[in-house]
């Protein structure tokens, strides 16, 4: 059935009281992989599941095909798209059959979903990571992106094997292991009287079969080994091909490509094997997987016979109708005494642990939390009573939190809402598991020249002094940052001792621009093409997924050269942290009679006109309900780790500028904070043009658009913008305080004449 977005048949509206799912998948509903059909058909029973496919080309408008599977209830939800279709189509697509479902969940199997559902507002957010996929033949370069992006959304996690799980579990909170389970029913049709197909009955027995996708995940060599050195033995090969060449198939008298077998008759072929195979070969495809299959072919009586894959050996661990080989020779001397029998003790206790139906219980309950927590903390849009106040501040940030004060102090009433559940904004920290205070959103370090900004924060906190230092992972090893004349002994191996000489040195180096334009310019005027595209090219290719050349000079101006050996990262007269952390310091600032702060609340949650005037801090473009287009902003994804070690790097922060680490830098805290602690905690920074907007991108044409916005909010007596998002400029801290300030003593000049007069 087509969708439009505008019609959507009334037994598909909230058909049921429980939220909907939206599943995200690279698959369609009928593919051979068995997990996400097995899982959703199971929550079709009791909720409205969308099982959104890869994208298909069609003719026409671009449209959703909506079409309800009969057995299990699911809707395959398919996105036709013309060629030639807009970027956001699959975004618009899927907002439309939002507004006709209302708040749903998202559960993908895909990260690469993320780029078009990212902006969605989901109940709560599952990611069943089924396999390392970026690990696949031709997997695409943005699922390296987006996995961290989409971990870093999910409020819960599921890994498909041990090993995956393993390797996932610093990265979420709220991750689970849940290995695939097994059709028992379906399977052990497979140990009674089965017609076997025909084109398998052709061959003579014995057989041994495999089935599943053929892929570089099978080991082909091995395959065509065994196959030599058993003629007699035949061996049936069931699935569809994948990704490989027919050159990459081997080709013999008793190996049978029987090709793709619908799940419904896979009991009928394996009732009549002798062996069922796991010829896996051992690569950077297979490290983490967890065969489906294993499983399958136990329900189906048959002896298995696998390389050791790492999962299987664990979760087979003690079963002797699994047997490991690692070569020809190996397999073929397991598979002749599997022929030969083997018990299956203990196979039918395992199996019963292995139901669809217990693994997709456990992961809907853990959904269901997930989604009354999201509940509680940021309830669907509603307005709530709203207390009486003079002023409406939107954030609790730097900008929001100033403001509030300064407004207070002055006799005003102010209710600060964010719509985060904290105070603080990008600079919030807190204490970890470990007891370790972290920030959540990167690293904040205090520094500024202004006497005026450290002493009005000095009314809400102490400090302690700290110089922040940062090194460049290069070739040369760890040197520091900004270049420095150590970084250019260290680079170039020589032995500049003076500043003159690493001047002169630089000199020679140098290719001067004129005018001095974007990012790149800066830096080659200043150090050459050597030293930038060692320390900058990558980094802020990285940073802000744009070539230097296009972004504005004030970017990289915010580290320039130096030749003295001073290895500070600021020279700002004033360098310190707040004593006892940030969001002490803002819970000091809002502690005031004339201020209420609402916390997990939308500015759009509040009703129009409740107050006089509003300070927003967040997006200018989604103030205005982004009329002239969205503003780019670049986001960032925070990985937090914590190590049973003392220190585990040199200085504060190490910044990864080559362009293949996908992380800029890594950042210890405790050298921030002084903390004493036998343990460490530590935070990679993964750049990422989805995801909370952190950085406004300074480029001529984003100023260019921002103007416009800028100038609607010039004829706007309502509302006055402030901070880093609503002013679109990449402020640091003290900049935003400055500037919050001076707005406040602007607003309240009239108060003060006022209470003069
Ligand atoms: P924010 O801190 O972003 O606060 C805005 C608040 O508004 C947010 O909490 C948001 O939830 C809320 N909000 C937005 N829209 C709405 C809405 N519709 N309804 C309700 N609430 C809403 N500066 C330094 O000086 N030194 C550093 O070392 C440093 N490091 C940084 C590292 C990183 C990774 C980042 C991202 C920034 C760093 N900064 C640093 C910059 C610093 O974070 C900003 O200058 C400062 O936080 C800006 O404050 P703000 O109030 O403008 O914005
Ligand atoms: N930069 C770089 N290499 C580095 C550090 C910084 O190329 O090792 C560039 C990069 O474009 C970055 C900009 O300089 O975005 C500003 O760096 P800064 O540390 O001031 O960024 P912040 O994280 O404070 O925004």
């Amino acid at each position: 059935m087509p969708m439009d977005g505008t019609t959507l048949p009334p037994s598909m509206r909230h058909a049921r009281s429980v939220s909907p799912l939206v599943c995200f998948s690279h698959l369609r509903w009928n593919s051979v992989f068995q997990r996400p059909q097995q899982i959703m058909s199971r929550f079709a029973q009791s909720r409205d599941v969308y099982f959104f496919e890869e994208p298909m080309r069609g003719e026409g408008a671009a449209r959703l095909d909506i079409v309800t599977c009969a057995q299990t209830g699911v809707r395959v939800t398919t996105p036709m798209l013309p060629e030639g279709a807009p970027e956001g189509a699959l975004r618009m697509l899927l907002d439309r059959l939002l507004q006709q479902i209302g708040p749903a969940s998202a559960w993908y199997y895909t990260p690469l979903a993320r780029a078009f559902s990212g902006h969605v507002r989901w109940l709560a957010v599952a990611f069943d990571c089924m396999d390392e996929l970026s690990a696949f033949r031709f997997a695409p370069e943005e699922l390296k992106r987006l996995e961290p992006v989409l971990m870093q959304a999910a409020d819960v996690v599921f890994t498909g094997g041990a090993s995956l799980h393993a390797a996932r579990a610093h990265r979420h909170r709220n991750i689970h292991c849940f290995p695939s389970g097994v059709d028992l029913a379906h399977f052990m049709q497979a140990r009674g009287d089965m017609a076997q197909p025909a084109d398998q009955k052709a061959l003579p027995r014995p057989v041994l079969g495999y089935f599943g996708v053929i892929d570089e995940r099978l080991d082909m060599a091995l395959l065509a080994q065994m196959a030599a050195l058993r003629p007699d033995w035949h061996f049936a090969m069931l699935g569809p091909v994948a990704k490989l060449t027919p050159e990459e198939l081997p080709q013999a008298a008793n190996i049978h490509w029987l090709g793709p077998k619908d799940y419904r008759d896979l009991p009928s072929y394996l009732a009549h094997w002798d062996v069922a195979l796991m010829p896996f070969a051992r690569n950077e495809a297979t490290r983490f997987i967890s065969p489906t299959k294993a499983p399958e072919y136990l329900a189906g009586g048959r002896p298995v016979v696998s390389t050791g894959i790492a999962d299987v050996m664990q979760r087979f661990a003690g079963i002797e109708a699994v047997a490991i080989a690692d070569d020809a020779e190996g397999f073929v001397a397991a598979a002749a005494r599997a022929m030969a029998g083997v018990p299956f003790d203990g196979v039918d206790d395992l199996l019963a642990t292995m139901s669809w139906d217990s693994i997709q219980d456990s992961m809907a309950a853990l959904l269901e939390k997930a989604e009354s927590r999201s509940r509680i903390a940021a309830p669907a849009l509603r307005t709530r009573p709203a207390p009486m106040a003079d002023y409406l501040v939107v954030g609790a940030g730097f900008a929001g939190a100033v403001m509030a004060e300064r407004l207070a102090t002055a006799g005003q009433r102010v209710v600060v809402v964010d719509r985060r559940a904290h105070i603080g904004g990008n600079a919030f920290d807190e204490h970890d598991k470990a007891g370790l205070l972290v920030h959540r959103y990167g690293p904040h370090i205090f520094h500024t020249n202004s006497d005026d900004v450290l002493a009005y924060l000095s009314r809400f906190t102490a400090w302690r002094p700290y110089e922040h230092r940062v090194l460049a992972s290069v070739s040369a090893g760890l040197v520091p940052m900004p270049i420095n004349r150590t970084t250019l002994n260290r680079v170039f191996g020589c032995d500049l001792r003076t500043d003159a000489a690493a001047q002169a040195f630089l000199d020679q180096l140098a290719s001067p621009v004129s005018p001095i334009v974007s990012a790149r310019d800066f830096v080659v005027s200043a150090v050459g093409e050597e030293l930038y595209e060692m320390f900058f090219r990558g980094y802020t290719l990285k940073q802000w997924g744009l070539d230097p050349r296009a972004l504005d000079k004030s970017v990289t101006a915010r580290v320039p050269t130096r030749v003295t050996d001073d290895d500070r990262y600021f020279l700002d007269k004033h360098q310190c942290m707040p004593r006892a952390g940030y969001t002490r310091m803002f819970e000091n600032m809002l502690d005031h009679p004339n201020i209420t702060v609402l916390l997990g609340t939308d500015h759009a949650q509040i009703p129009a006109q409740t107050y006089g005037h509003t300070v927003f801090t967040g997006p200018i473009d989604a103030w205005y309900g982004y009329r002239y287009g969205a503003l780019p902003y670049r986001s960032l994804v925070f990985e937090h780790e914590t190590l049973p070690v003392e220190f585990a790097q040199p200085v504060a922060t190490v910044n990864y500028p080559d362009a293949r680490t996908p992380s800029t830098r890594c950042t210890e805290f405790k050298r921030i904070t002084g903390q004493v602690h036998r343990k460490t905690s530590l935070c990679r920074e993964y750049p990422s043009d989805e995801g909370e907007p952190y950085y406004p991108v300074p480029a001529p044409e984003n100023q260019v658009l921002y103007k416009k916005y800028e100038a609607l909010a010039d004829q706007d007596t309502a509302v006055t913008f402030l901070g880093r998002l609503g002013t679109y400029r990449y402020m640091n801290m003290d900049q935003v305080v400055g500037q919050a300030l001076a707005t406040a003593r602007r607003m309240t000049a009239h108060l003060v004449s006022e209470a003069a007069e």
